[in-house]
C-alpha cells in the first residue's frame, strides 16, 4: 500500500507535469472508479495538484470542483508523455507494460498530447469530484500529517499520555496523525530506541522528544528518496523510490542490527509484522 512519501512523491510529480494542461477526454473504464459525471471536466485546465493525507487534489483554474484522488491498497497513477514516463502508487508489472492495461479504470487525455493511467488491480481506489471549499473545510478538521507544522513533540506526547495501546498501533492510528504507515513506523521506533509493544504513556518526554523527530525524519527521507517501491522489475526499469535501499529494520529479521549487531527480530502487532532490535530498543 502506498505511504505518505510515496503519495506526496507522485503528487509533486503530477504538480510538475499537469499543471497548466487542458483536459481533452476522459476515459471511465470501471464506472465506480470514478464518482461524479467526467464529461464535466473536459476543457477544464489543472491549476495544481497537492496532497493531504493520503488524498490528491488536482484543482482547476477557475473552477470551484476538483478532483480527489486516492490509491488505497493498489492503485496508481501513471503519467505518459511521448517517451517520458512517471510511476506512482502501488508498484507492478504495469508500471513499465503498455498502457491501458487490464488493470486500467481511467484515462485522462490532455491537450498537449500526454495521458494520465489510474490502475488499480483490488479497485479499492477512487478518483472523485467534490466541491473545493468542502474538501478544504474537512481537511482543516483533520488530525495534522506527520510533516505539518501542527505535529509537534506536545502534541505527540498529550496523544500518548491517554492511552495503554502498543506505542506502534498508535502511531498507525490515522485520525490522531497522518502519514506513517508499516514501513516508516517500524524504522522510526527503531531510531528512537523504542520497542513497537511499549504502552504508549510509558513514554517519558524525553523518549517523546526522540521518537517526534525519529518519526520526521523517516517521512521526509521516504520523500527524499521518492519513497519505496521494493520490485525487481522497478530496479531495471529505474522508475520508483529507492527508501528500500535504505530501510533500518524493516523486514530485516534474522539480520544484524546496523547499530550494534544484534539479530533483530519478528513479532506480529495488530496484525502486521514488526521488526526491531532488542537490545537497541527498550
Ligand atoms: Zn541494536
Amino acid at each position: 500500500m502506498p505511504e505518505l512519501p510515496e503519495v506526496e512523491t507522485i503528487s509533486r510529480q503530477l504538480n510538475e507535469s499537469i499543471s497548466g494542461c487542458t483536459v481533452s477526454q476522459i476515459e471511465v473504464l470501471r464506472q465506480r472508479s470514478f464518482l461524479g459525471d467526467e464529461k464535466k471536466i473536459i476543457d477544464w485546465k489543472v491549476e495544481s495538484v497537492s496532497r493531504k493525507s493520503k488524498v490528491i487534489g488536482i484543482r482547476f483554474s477557475n473552477q470551484t470542483e476538483m478532483v480527489i484522488v486516492h490509491l488505497k491498497m493498489t492503485g496508481q497513477l501513471i503519467f505518459v508523455d511521448g517517451m517520458k514516463r512517471i510511476v506512482g502508487g502501488h508498484p507492478t508489472p504495469d508500471w513499465v507494460n503498455e498502457l491501458p492495461s487490464k488493470h486500467t479504470r481511467v484515462i485522462w487525455t490532455f491537450k498537449e498530447g500526454s495521458k494520465l493511467y489510474f490502475n488499480d488491480m483490488r479497485v479499492f481506489g477512487w478518483m472523485k469530484i467534490v466541491s473545493k471549499e468542502k474538501y478544504e473545510k474537512e481537511i482543516r478538521k483533520q488530525s495534522p500529517d506527520i510533516i505539518d507544522q501542527g505535529f509537534t513533540d506536545k502534541y505527540l506526547f498529550d496523544i500518548l499520555k491517554k492511552t495503554k495501546k502498543a506505542i506502534k498501533l498508535v502511531l498507525l492510528d490515522q485520525e490522531k496523525m497522518g502519514g506513517l504507515g508499516n514501513i516508516y513506523v517500524n524504522d522510526a521506533l527503531f531510531l528512537a530506541g523504542i520497542r513497537p509493544d511499549r504502552k504508549a504513556d510509558s513514554l517519558s518526554w524525553e523518549e517523546t522528544r526522540q521518537l517526534h523527530k525519529a518519526v520526521v525524519r523517516v517521512i521526509l527521507d521516504g520523500i527524499k528518496y521518492g519513497g519505496a517501491s521494493a520490485s525487481n522489475y522497478v530496479h531495471v526499469s529505474g522508475l520508483g523510490g529507492t527508501y528500500q535501499d535504505h530501510f533500518q529494520v524493516y523486514k530485516k529479521d534474522g539480520q544484524k542490527c546496523p547499530k550494534c549487531g544484534e539479530i533483530i527480530k519478528k513479532i506480529k502487532l495488530g496484525g502486521r509484522g514488526t521488526f526491531f532490535c532488542p537490545n537497541c530498543q527498550m
